[in-house]
């Protein structure tokens, strides 16, 4: 069936002059097939993506019949566990749950609470000589007439007698971590008033 159209063209030189050309209207046919050829990539695709999981599909079943190849003979309930096996799930157990592998402590250098297992011992850590550094320290005063001093030695968070690794590794390549108190964050002893602040009271 053909549908005519008509079409005026070229208004202003030929004021009368028209040309009308057949419009095709597709069948359904026509454009199933035309939807159809647009689409064959995607199918190809989605017949590729089924080829994939259907190898999958028969990989998983020989997997799971060597599976049950390698345990046909086993007798049930199996043997209990032997000795060696128990004592080695044992000294595992003891080992993880160590109070070693959750205790914190707070870092000599940068003061940062880390997991004792992750820590250095401060006479093996190298390059602690880096961490004197003039200007950053002063000595309490008792009276305002005592004179302004600074602390001698490294600057290290007191009470703390081990290293992160992070400052470790940073001492290792001859620098100052760079959350070390001796990097100008060092403010000395927080008296008891001003320990364990809320948030809202630290800002
Ligand atoms: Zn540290």
């Amino acid at each position: 069936m053909h549908i005519y159209c008509l079409k005026t063209t070229n208004v202003n030189l030929s004021r009368y002059s028209c040309s009308i050309k057949p419009y095709k209207a597709a069948s359904n046919a026509e454009y199933q097939q035309t939807w159809y050829q647009k689409n064959r990539e995607k199918h190809a695709e989605y017949n590729k993506q089924c080829a994939t999981k259907s190898e999958y599909q028969e990989s998983h079943r020989k997997l799971s019949q060597k599976h049950y190849q390698s345990k046909k003979d086993e007798k049930f309930p199996p043997a209990p566990p032997s000795a060696k096996l128990c004592q080695n799930i044992v000294l595992d157990f003891c080992a993880d749950t160590s109070p070693d592998m959750f205790e914190e402590a707070g870092c000599a250098v940068c003061g940062k609470l880390t997991p004792t297992c992750e820590m250095e011992e401060l006479p093996e850590v190298e390059n602690i000589g880096l961490l004197k550094v003039a200007g950053v320290t002063r000595k309490a005063r008792s009276k305002s007439s005592d004179p302004v001093k600074e602390l001698r030695g490294p600057i290290l968070a007191s009470g703390c007698s081990r290293v992160c690794s992070i400052c470790i590794e940073s001492l290792d390549k001859n620098k100052i971590p760079t959350l070390a108190l001796a990097n100008g964050l060092w403010i000395g002893e927080i008296p008891d008033e001003l320990q364990d602040l809320t948030y809202a009271e630290q800002c």
